[in-house]
């Protein structure tokens, strides 16, 4: 695939890139969306899930429905796109990964600085007194699982609908957006607020606004270049392009 001058000159310069991820690039590897067609939210609304009223009023729906997201996850592996991230991190003096995920998948690929703005799958705690729980041991409780050292509700540790986001790393990841000279956002739909404000922060401090989704999305007219189709697709093309170009160097 042909990468635009503009992004291969940006990339040639850039001293910092930030890839600014959501369910799309995990997508490829068999973790459903929240918004496709076949989208986890088709099924049920979100907030009957992923919300605190939700968990209250309904902890063992949401547990059961966590506990197969947990199954899925652990099971599905990083994918082409993932992957070209975590070699994307040795081509700059600087780079970051913020997600929007929560399937811990760019850790596994390699990437070694992930922001994670929503939190993570992979662990849990007690409501009441904060005690974490792995998924192994959350998975071998039956019904909602409770707190061995107070009886407290255990709940997975990601940020439902109406939660605030974690300081520091909210803090990381607009640092990340405000340095980049490149920023990429890829396969998101660009409409879960305040993650979705980074690529425009990202834009008006002077970054090259890139964009990779198969579908245009609120952001697409933003976007300085959109990269359309599927991220397992496009990533690997760009780092192809970045190597060439430093070979053709030397
Ligand atoms: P979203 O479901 O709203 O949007 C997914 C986007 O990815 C769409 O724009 C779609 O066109 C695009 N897409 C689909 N296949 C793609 C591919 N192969 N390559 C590139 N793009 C592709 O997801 P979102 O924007 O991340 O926002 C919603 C929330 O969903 C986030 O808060 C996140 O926490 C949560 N979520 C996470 C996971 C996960 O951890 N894997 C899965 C589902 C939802």
């Amino acid at each position: 695939m042909d990468i635009p001058d503009v992004l291969r000159h940006a990339l040639r310069e850039a001293s910092m890139v930030t890839a600014f991820t959501g369910a799309g690039i995990s997508a490829e590897s068999g973790v459903p969306t929240f918004r496709s067609a076949d989208g986890l939210w088709k099924k049920m609304r979100p907030e009957e899930l992923a919300s605190m009223d939700g968990f209250l009023r309904n902890p063992a729906l949401v547990w059961e429905w966590y506990a197969e997201r947990k199954r899925i996850i652990a099971e599905v592996r990083p994918n082409p796109g993932h992957l070209a991230l975590a070699q994307m991190q040795d081509l700059f003096p600087r780079f970051a990964v913020v997600t929007q995920n929560i399937d811990n998948l760019h850790q596994r690929a390699g990437s070694r600085v992930v922001h994670e703005l929503h939190g993570s799958i992979e662990r849990n705690y007690c409501m009441a007194c904060g005690h974490n729980y792995s998924n192994e041991a959350v998975l071998a409780m039956t019904g909602v699982p409770a707190c061995t050292a107070c009886g407290g509700r255990v709940r997975p540790d990601v940020v439902w609908f109406g939660e605030a986001l974690p300081d520091d790393t909210w803090e990381a990841a607009v640092h990340a957006a405000q340095y980049a000279d490149v920023f990429f956002s890829i396969g998101t739909s660009a409409v879960v607020y305040p993650a979705a404000s980074l690529p425009i922060m990202a834009r008006r401090a002077g970054a090259l606004l890139v964009e990779v989704n198969p579908e245009s999305t609120p952001l697409t007219p933003d976007a300085d270049v959109f990269l359309q189709g599927a991220a397992g697709a496009i990533m690997p093309a760009v780092v192809e392009c970045v190597q060439r170009e430093r070979k053709g160097k030397r």
